[in-house]
């Protein structure tokens, strides 16, 4: 018998990668959602040739898509393939942000790439350390492609090293910030602040085309697909389509059922279908009678600003990565005693886009004026701890989805309101013009930072895991997606989510 792997994306490949490692057998399972072949067709077309050969109607093709997305919907490549639509997993989908994924690689077809481990500080009450996960760290960083430089973001994540690592190029407006941000060093430390160049899992091979947002034609925005590749060689690793419709342990192995009735028996069973996915399963499969779950979310917000200054060449004009630039992470008690993360993107087709949307309609003939601020404009998207954050209940429906209500937390609007002051100071400090009065927050799960449902507990009891990720109850049966997590830190999700799978597949007798 077999180890079987619930999910192919970035934890299902983490997870797989330390199964095989140890001379384990492992058959992973996901339903195999892919890019169609006509957006594969376009991809491939635009791949082919120089972006500066690419024509205008090229892009405007290629791009279309994203900006036609229902509400909570992210669209890469032309293809919903990436998202399940909401309606499809929950019963009120208008409720919160977060979508599931059924695709062969999952959400990391459509992610960001911003990575950064947990500070040490911020997971003190975790039933693990910061040491237990750090060699996890180093062995997911030897397939993940981490780009940046070594710069004052080291001394709160050190064990991130940074050393001999390759930045991408910052954009024109990134650059100008930095140089300004980077003379500014006490005025820095006065706010809690500490900045540096965003990490991201991207091949600094990146062609600098500017389409990040809308699905990278080469594929330098790393996703669990590069790793599954490499998986696919390995003689002790299979993988194919099933969609789990639910498990069942016994003494010594687990049943899991596929969605068409087929049944498959495991030795071991490692879930990775994605925190809502995980959650439907477990509400199905459960031996205790569990019939709730509450997933933690990580909110954020966006805060606007226009720069003053001039930038030595235009924004919108290649090379150029759309792509977070700069991270910026607030240390200080008064905001919250624990950090909060936040990206600084500077120019993206959004911009423009969504003004003359918004406004130009107000204003006849008021287009060129809105793609003039388009170009002065830099938006911060900030993500607080979750225990500043609202929580998502959920419970499994008699149709099989899930109903979801939201839990406010108390404390959001307050820290937010802090973390938004003390932004616009250090905006501030880089001769940027914060517009406080246009912060707007994103719906709860829209970070898609989001997980904890079945916390790790050293001595778990019911609803938590033991620090395999075993529900309390189980022990052939281990949650190494997000679900896991004690709690989660302001701080990129996934680069710790895939440490810790790896941790688990390490240590899982
Ligand atoms: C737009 C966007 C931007 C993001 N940006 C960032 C970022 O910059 N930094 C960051 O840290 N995080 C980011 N995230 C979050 C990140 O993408 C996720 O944390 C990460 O991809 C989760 O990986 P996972 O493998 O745990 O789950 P998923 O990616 O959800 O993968 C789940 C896998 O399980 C499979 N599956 C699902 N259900 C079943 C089932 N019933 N049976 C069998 N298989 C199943 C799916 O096909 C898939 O292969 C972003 C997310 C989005 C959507």
């Amino acid at each position: 018998m077999t180890d079987l792997v619930i999910g192919s994306g970035l934890s299902g490949v983490s997870v797989a990668m330390a199964l095989l490692n140890r001379g384990r057998q492992v058959l992973m399972l996901d339903p195999g959602g892919r890019l169609e072949a006509s957006a594969q067709d376009r991809r491939d077309k635009l791949a082919a040739s120089d972006p500066d050969t690419w024509s205008v109607d090229d892009q405007k093709i290629w791009q279309a898509p994203q900006f036609d997305t229902p509400p909570g919907q992210v669209r890469r490549f032309g293809s919903d393939f990436a998202m399940v639509p909401g309606a499809k997993t929950l019963v009120s989908p208008d409720q919160i942000g977060l979508r599931a994924s059924h695709a062969t690689g999952g959400l990391s077809n459509l992610w960001g790439s911003a990575v950064l481990p947990n500070r040490a500080e911020d997971i003190a009450d975790w039933p693990i350390s910061i040491e237990d996960l750090s060699p996890h760290y180093r062995a997911v960083a030897q397939f993940l492609p981490i780009s940046g430089r070594q710069d004052d973001l080291q001394a709160l994540f050190p064990v991130l090293a940074m050393r001999d690592r390759v930045p991408l190029n910052p954009s024109p407006q990134a650059q100008q910030m930095l140089q300004m941000l980077e003379q500014q060093e006490s005025g820095l430390s006065d706010f809690g602040a500490t900045i540096g160049m965003s990490r991201l899992a991207v091949d600094p091979g990146c062609q600098y085309c500017g389409q990040c947002l809308h699905g990278c034609p080469w594929g330098y925005i790393y996703s669990a697909q590069k790793t599954l590749d490499d998986l696919r060689h390995h003689s002790a690793f299979q993988i194919r389509t099933g969609l789990v419709h639910r498990f069942e342990e016994h003494t010594d192995h687990v049943t899991v059922t596929l969605d068409n009735g087929e049944t498959l028996k495991a030795t071991r069973v490692f879930v990775a279908a994605g925190v809502l996915e995980t959650a439907r399963l477990l509400l199905a499969s459960s031996p205790e009678p569990t019939t709730s779950l509450q997933l933690q979310d990580s909110q954020h917000f966006f805060l606007p600003s226009l720069h003053r200054w001039r930038v030595p060449r235009r924004p919108d004009q290649r090379p150029y990565h759309t792509l977070p630039q700069i991270f910026i992470e607030l240390d200080d008690p008064k905001v919250s005693p624990h950090l909060v993360h936040t990206q600084v993107y500077t120019w993206n087709e959004f911009y423009a886009h969504d003004l003359i949307n918004s406004y130009g309609s107000k204003l006849p003939g008021s287009a060129p004026l809105w793609r003039m601020l388009a170009r002065r404009l830099i938006v911060a998207q900030a993500f607080l701890h979750s225990a500043h954050s609202a929580r998502i209940n959920l419970t499994l429906a008699t149709d099989g989805r899930l109903a979801s209500t939201v839990n406010p937390n108390d404390e959001t609007e307050t820290v937010m309101a802090r973390a938004t002051s003390r932004l616009a100071q250090v905006m501030k400090l880089a001769g940027l013009a914060p517009l406080t009065f246009a912060r707007r927050p994103g719906d709860v799960g829209s970070s898609f930072h989001v997980g904890g449902s079945v916390p790790m507990a050293k001595v778990p009891s019911s609803g938590q895991s033991d620090i395999l990720g075993r529900p309390k109850g189980l022990s052939r049966v281990h949650l190494v997606d997000a679900s896991s997590l004690p709690s989660i830190p302001a701080t990129t999700i996934t680069f710790s989510v895939m440490a810790n799978a790896h941790r688990i597949g390490t240590l899982t007798l």
